[in-house]
């Protein structure tokens, strides 16, 4: 093993300058992780009595798609997040549900979730959708209290969120750092509870495989590897110097102290930027649509150049649009993941303009991503291999009973629609009948909308066909999971 003469950083700051070194790591167990289990599908499961108890898969309803949650059913089968659609179809039988995602209701789910957490404790930071930390320490007397107050509260919280969300579960990890309440909850999947008191972590950690350590990622790994390492154990034998002469100054210490559960980021109620956006005001109106198409496609690698830069990932794309007449209009779409890739960008972003329409010209166009995220899950390998099939708009649609292979993508099926100048009904859509009540689209095509009448308070429902130009049928807001 090769050695070199190690040198300290500046005193007080960590690697990436932002992190003291100084500061003592907690003596209690205080930071809390929540996460909510298979999120999007058990929302779905939830509205969904027929799909209960069922494999539910959220996104990759596109030809392009990847999965964006599998319900545990559907993992069964070996169905993860991030695979391609494709490849989930062919691995999951016969009554298999892919479904296009309601972020709405995904979004109002997190929020009933998130106020059960925010009454526990006033430090909170929300992660993502489905995932957030809190700091219990101002709020609860951390000092004195035992591994039984830790778990009686994170018990708590499960059962608050259970009853706020209509049955939602929730993974809750308690420990010395966000770091040990992340892997205390990740191990404690689903529907668990772990408090890894402190002095418990490098046990905890020791037969893990390094890359379970949140960021050492697989390029770090291999480096490691090559000098005997697989284990958190064996990192931690590793000395200071030598992992700091592998990795360089900043990875090698930080990987130094995450083999010892040693992480002292605080918990933040505060995130850094919240956008990022490009505008264009012309000298003379853009009037043809290909001109706009074009200066959205200028405009999206920019904006995904400051991303790439910046290393973020953002689900929602905005699109800002002056007409002629100085009418400004906004619109953004959720994406099922985070993403800095211009194509996608550029995608959205023109859906979004045509749907506003150019009108008599256009003065400005403007396109921003925000909604962070710590991944990208759709930079996938989106290669469709030779004899493999995608959705087709014309087939009819997502039959749960039989048939998977043919659900078309909320992407494709809205844009298409809105193309031809009709209502899109994507797959899992709710949807309101004046005769029949509400329900959701249980799979269109052929000019037809199959809906299923059912929702988070029935039984399992009918399903009836209609034509997909029904007057009587009209999209709806999620249906409420309380009666
Ligand atoms: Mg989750």
């Amino acid at each position: 093993m090769c050695r070199t003469v190690y040198r300290p950083t500046a005193p007080g700051r960590g690697p990436g300058g932002s992190v003291p070194y100084g500061l003592p790591m907690r003596a209690t167990a205080s930071v809390l992780h929540v996460d909510l289990d298979a999120f999007f599908a058990a929302v779905e499961q939830r509205d969904k009595p027929s799909l209960r108890g069922r494999p539910v898969v959220v996104g990759g309803t596109g030809r392009r798609g990847v999965v964006s949650t599998a319900s545990y059913e559907a993992r069964h089968y070996g169905v993860r997040s991030a695979m391609p659609a494709w490849q989930a179809r062919a691995q999951l039988p016969g009554g298999a549900a892919f479904l296009s995602g309601r972020f709405d209701a995904y979004r109002r789910s997190s929020r009933a979730a998130l106020g059960v957490l925010r009454e526990l404790s006033s430090v909170v930071e929300q992660v993502s959708i489905d995932e957030a930390y809190a700091d219990l320490a101002p709020d609860w007397p951390v000092d004195g209290w035992s591994r039984a107050d830790a778990e009686a509260l994170a018990e708590r919280l499960r059962a608050g969120v259970r009853g706020a969300t209509g049955g939602l579960t929730a993974s809750v990890g308690v420990g010395s750092s966000k770091m040990m309440a992340k892997m205390a909850s990740e191990a404690s999947k689903p529907d668990g509870l772990r408090v890894i008191w402190p002095g418990e972590e490098a046990a905890f950690l020791a037969d893990l495989p390094m890359r379970a350590l949140p960021g050492v990622g697989p390029a770090t790994t291999e480096k490691l590897r090559t000098f005997g390492a697989v284990t958190v154990a064996d990192l931690r034998r590793m000395a200071l110097p030598d992992l700091v002469s592998i990795l360089g100054e900043a990875s090698g210490h930080g990987v130094h102290d995450l083999a010892r559960g040693i992480d002292r980021r605080e918990v933040t109620t505060h995130r850094e930027a919240k956008s990022v956006s490009a505008e264009e005001t012309f000298h003379q109106d853009l009037t043809d649509v290909r001109e706009v198409t074009a200066e959205l496609g200028l405009l999206a690698r920019r904006v995904a150049a400051r991303l790439e830069k910046a290393g973020l990932f953002g689900r929602t794309v905005g699109v800002k649009l002056r007409r002629h007449d100085f009418s400004t209009h906004l619109r953004s779409t959720t994406l099922a993941h985070g993403t800095d890739r211009a194509e996608l960008i550029t995608e959205q972003a023109v859906r979004l303009a045509l749907g506003i329409g150019v009108g008599d010209g256009v003065r400005l166009l403007g396109v921003s991503v925000s909604g962070f995220v710590e991944h990208s899950q759709e930079l996938m390998p989106l290669d469709l291999g030779p004899g493999v099939t995608s959705g087709s708009q014309e087939s009819h649609t997502a039959d749960v009973s039989s048939e998977t292979d043919a659900a078309v993508g909320w992407d494709d099926e809205e844009s298409h629609a809105a193309r031809l100048g009709r209502v899109a009904w994507p797959t899992g859509a709710d949807v309101v009948h004046a005769e029949h009540g509400a329900g959701w689209v249980w799979g269109s095509g052929l000019g037809r909308v199959t809906v299923r009448f059912e929702g988070p308070t029935t039984g399992p429902g009918p399903i009836r066909t209609f034509e997909a130009d029904d007057p009587a049928l009209r999209r709806s807001d999620p249906p409420a999971w309380a009666p």
